[in-house]
């Protein structure tokens, strides 16, 4: 199956729809508020994961390479998104998970497991190696039919699917005259969107992320001027939450019917709607804030 036919036949949602939230609070502060809606794209290869994947999947096709192998923890949406992805269009997928295999697997992992997925787990000091010549010349060696892509997604094929999102945004909005606001994990997803020259609000969902400004300007080649990074909406750290964040994701989908998740969109939101009510941004400005999916996630603290 060629991955082109593959993929027309899923019927992505893409371009993803995009909504203007409305409320009386956001009236008051005249603030263009949108969200598109990148989680509608499809129920398994949701959000910025997909956009991050497609030209890689295209990338390993070219090198006739039937196999995609990746780097992820235990909740990785990039990993379920992968394990997806390569069940759907006819690729092997080799998952190298950080950390010991625990007794059960998380949800997450059952899931890639379900989907074919290969699974390695490999220690923590092993797994920092990932992004090491060596280690991954050996890792060459030992998969020759593997398309190896970064944690995350995020190399420059996966900053080409995320430019993708800004050209999207100006067809349906129909100005250039905005701010793309995302949550930010490895920084793949703002380095593409600052390549595409939209101007970004990263919100990074880690703690000590002042290194995410670096990683990002690595990808990109060049100095991320057009970013504005917040670091300190991490409620604690990746994956760390608050009474307070939980309350704010409850609220939103009472208010605008539309569910976030505790480890990226939540904080993105969150971040957004605090910087609002301190009169952060001019009035009249418009805001795109990006739905990265991540729904599955939930998986990980229900279970
Ligand atoms: C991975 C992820 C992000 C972060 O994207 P990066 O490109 O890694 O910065 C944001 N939101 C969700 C839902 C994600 O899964």
């Amino acid at each position: 199956m060629l991955v082109e036919e593959g993929i027309k036949a899923l019927a992505l949602r893409v371009p993803s729809p995009i909504q203007q939230l409305q409320s009386s609070f956001l009236s008051a502060k005249k603030i263009n508020l949108y969200i598109k809606r990148d989680d509608l794209i499809h129920p398994l290869l949701s959000g910025n994961k997909w956009r991050k994947l497609k030209y890689n999947l295209f990338a390993a096709e070219q090198k006739g390479l039937r196999s995609l192998l990746s780097f992820g923890g235990a909740y990785s949406n990039h990993i379920h998104a992968l394990a997806a992805a390569g069940k759907l269009l006819g690729f092997n997928t080799i998952g190298y998970i950080r950390g010991e295999a625990a007794d059960t697997l998380s949800p997450t992992l059952k899931f890639a497991a379900s989907q074919g997925m290969e699974l390695h787990f490999v220690s923590r000091a092993l797994y920092r190696q990932k992004n090491s010549p060596e280690f991954l010349a050996k890792l060459a060696t030992d998969w020759p039919n593997a398309h190896i892509i970064p944690e995350g997604g995020s190399n420059s094929l996966g900053m080409s699917g995320a430019e993708e999102i800004t050209h999207e945004i100006v067809e349906q909005i129909n100005t250039d005259q905005f701010l793309v606001a995302t949550a930010v994990g490895s920084g793949g997803t703002a380095a593409g969107l600052l390549k595409s020259g939209a101007e970004v609000l990263g919100v990074a969902a880690l703690k000590g992320a002042d290194f995410l400004r670096q990683d990002i300007e690595k990808l990109l080649g060049a100095s991320a001027n057009g970013l504005d990074l917040k670091t300190q909406y991490h409620f604690g750290g990746y994956a760390k939450t608050s009474p307070d964040l939980f309350e704010f994701i409850t609220n939103f989908r009472r208010m605008y019917g539309i569910e976030l998740e505790p480890v990226y969109t939540g904080k993105l939101f969150y971040a957004i709607f605090d910087l609002i009510e301190k009169d952060y941004f001019k009035p009249q400005t418009t805001i795109v804030a990006l739905h990265t999916g991540g729904m599955q996630g939930w998986s990980g603290f229900n279970a």
